[in-house]
Order: structure tokens, then C-alpha cells, then sequence
């Protein structure tokens, strides 16, 4: 590449609180390598349709400690065509634009990688979902956010659930991971996690929960993943108030959904995120393209983009484990 004219940055796919202080990140240091920024709003959507924001140092002044995304989110069906990223492509190089920071999950990865073979664009991606199930990155964007607002309510419904020794199914986000639902099931004192790395036999959680109801009065919280295999809290709460061995339990159903996405980051998000947005400039700088940047073992490394959306994280199965020990 003959070096960065102007940087592009995107928020895209599902938003994450923490992307904020990633945009900020980005845009004050590429100008203080003297190169500028646009802001490309909605993502890939935004791209096709050249809905671009010069963005300058003061320009992100204020929003390092806000949820959602200044650039808004958006995902598109005309970027995954051909003809879409062309039209992309052209729009960005009117623009001035050689170099991209896409800030998002494995889908606008993929989409980033694209841009990158079919037009030559290049690209550095920032890890940005709630879910945390990223290959590449030991944590993403948002996640220790969501976990934090979840353990909050999770906190707050033992509150009203030890009062009157209810069966509370808490459904957390996690469509194919169970990052989320594990730990905030260890952190929130679960009595059950269920998530979609594990078999899951609903004759078997039946005899789980009635044994956690019948043997001690006192409530109990089952955490499960939106993706669990059973199909979600409300589909196992179904199961249980059709059958009358269940008919003693005060069962309730709490699902906690987008208030996970929203919210001021964490220390820790607003920390991971400018680390990020830092990173990928500093990449795109000295020439890498096609990576993403993640956090391994503490430390910032690079990772091939291709091999974040072909490759799967595997979640720490040692903590399936630690909540059977501690419930
Ligand atoms: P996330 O980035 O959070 O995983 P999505 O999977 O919805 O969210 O991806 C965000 C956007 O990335 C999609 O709306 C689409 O425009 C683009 N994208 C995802 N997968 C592909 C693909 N296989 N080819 C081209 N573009 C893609």
C-alpha cells in the first residue's frame, strides 16, 4: 500500500457499550499521526449510501463514557453482495479513504475481509460484542459491561426471590455463546446455568430443579442462555407448568434481552476499548492489514482476520464445573 490517505471508522452489527471510547481512540490517534478521520455512520449501510461525518479530536470530546454508538449500527443484506461493496468501495475512495478500523463482531469481519481481497482496502478490525465469542480476543468490546448490568438484576431478582421462595428462570443474552450466562451465573450465585455448549436434556433439568425446589425451601435462580438448547427460559418454564409434579413451585421468568446492551461502559470496557482503537492505527500504520487486534493473555496481538469468523472460542468448561461445586 502506498501509505494511509484518510482512515474510515465503523461501528457495525450488534452495538456494544465501550465502542464509543474505540471511536474516540481511533480518531485521536491517527491525528496525532497527522492523518484524518472520517466517520462512516451505520456501517456497511452507511457505506453504500456515503453517509460519512469528518470526525476531529474535539469531535469526540464527551462521548468516551456513553453506551450505544455515536456512529449508530446497522446491519446490511446489500453489502453482502458483490455489487454492494463495490458501490462501498467507490464511495470510500471518493472519499479519500484507504484504510478502514472496522469496530464489530465476526459478520463485519467477514465484510471487512472482503472489502479488503475484492478492492484492496485496508483493514484493521476492533473486537466489539457483548457476546465476548470472538476467536482472537481473550475479551471483546462490551462484554464486561453486560455481564456487570447482568449480575446487577440478577442481584436485585434474589432479592425478591428469596422473599417469597420463587423459582426464577433469568434468561441472559448469549445466542451461541455462553460467556455471558456463565459467569454471571458463578457471579450471580446460580443454583443452575444452562448454556448452548452444553447437551442440554430437559428431562434432566427437571430433576435438577425439583430437586433444588424440594429439598431446601428457599428460592433458586437458573440462569439461562438465550441460545440454550432447550430453547430459552420461557420455552422450559412452559415445560415445567405443564407438568403438575411442578405445580408447588412459585415459578417466575425474567428476561433480562437489550438492557445488556446498553449503558456507560465499565472501567474495564472504556480501558479494552481505547487499548483497541490505539492498536489498530498503530497497525494500519506500520502496514498491517487484514487483523484484528484482541487482547491474548494481557497483552495486544494480532490475529488474522479469516481466522476470527472460521474458528470458534471455546468457553473455559473448568467453570462448567465451578458452578455445579458452588450452587
Ligand atoms: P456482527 O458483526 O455483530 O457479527 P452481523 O453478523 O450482523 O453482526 O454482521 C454485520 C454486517 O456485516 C452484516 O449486516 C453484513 O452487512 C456484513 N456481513 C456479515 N457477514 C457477511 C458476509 N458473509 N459477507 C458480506 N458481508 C457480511
Amino acid at each position: 500500500m502506498e501509505g494511509i490517505q484518510r482512515i474510515g471508522v465503523y461501528t457495525s452489527g450488534g452495538d456494544a457499550p465501550g465502542m464509543n471510547a474505540c471511536v474516540r481512540a481511533v480518531v485521536r490517534t491517527a491525528y496525532a499521526h497527522d492523518i484524518e478521520v472520517v466517520g462512516i455512520r451505520r456501517g456497511y449501510e452507511g457505506m453504500i449510501d456515503s453517509d460519512f461525518v469528518e470526525m476531529t479530536p474535539r469531535s469526540v470530546s464527551n462521548i468516551l463514557q456513553k453506551g450505544g454508538t455515536v456512529l449508530k449500527s446497522a446491519r446490511s443484506d446489500r453489502f453482502r453482495t458483490p455489487e454492494g461493496r463495490a458501490v462501498a468501495a467507490e464511495n470510500l475512495t471518493e472519499m479519500g479513504i484507504n484504510a478502514l478500523v472496522a469496530i464489530g463482531g465476526d459478520g463485519s469481519m467477514r465484510g471487512a475481509t472482503l472489502l479488503n481481497q475484492e478492492h484492496g482496502i485496508s483493514v484493521v478490525g476492533c473486537p466489539g460484542t457483548i457476546d465476548n465469542d470472538l476467536y482472537g480476543t481473550d475479551e471483546t468490546i462490551g462484554y464486561d459491561t453486560a455481564m456487570n448490568t447482568a449480575i446487577e438484576n440478577i442481584d436485585r431478582i434474589r432479592d425478591t426471590a428469596d422473599a417469597h421462595n420463587r423459582l426464577f428462570l433469568i434468561e441472559v443474552m448469549g445466542r451461541d455463546a455462553g460467556f455471558i450466562a456463565l459467569n454471571c451465573g458463578i457471579g450471580g450465585g446460580a443454583e443452575l446455568v444452562l448454556i448452548p455448549e452444553n447437551q442440554s436434556d430437559l428431562k434432566e433439568v427437571k430433576k435438577q430443579i425439583f430437586g433444588l425446589m424440594s429439598s431446601h425451601a428457599r428460592s433458586s435462580i437458573v440462569v439461562v442462555a438465550e441460545g440454550d438448547q432447550l430453547g430459552g427460559a420461557q420455552r422450559i418454564a412452559d415445560a415445567l407448568k405443564n407438568d403438575p409434579k411442578f405445580d408447588f413451585i412459585d415459578l417466575r421468568v425474567c428476561i433480562l434481552g437489550h438492557t445488556q446492551r446498553g449503558g456507560s461502559p465499565t472501567a474495564r470496557d472504556r480501558v479494552l476499548a481505547s487499548r483497541f482503537g490505539v492498536a489498530a492505527v498503530e497497525a494500519l500504520i506500520e502496514g498491517h492489514t487484514n487483523v484484528m487486534v484482541g487482547l491474548i493473555g494481557g497483552e495486544i496481538k494480532m490475529t488474522p482476520m479469516k481466522n476470527v469468523w472460521s474458528r470458534s472460542k471455546s468457553i473455559d468448561y473448568e467453570l462448567i464445573n465451578l458452578t455445579k461445586m458452588l450452587s
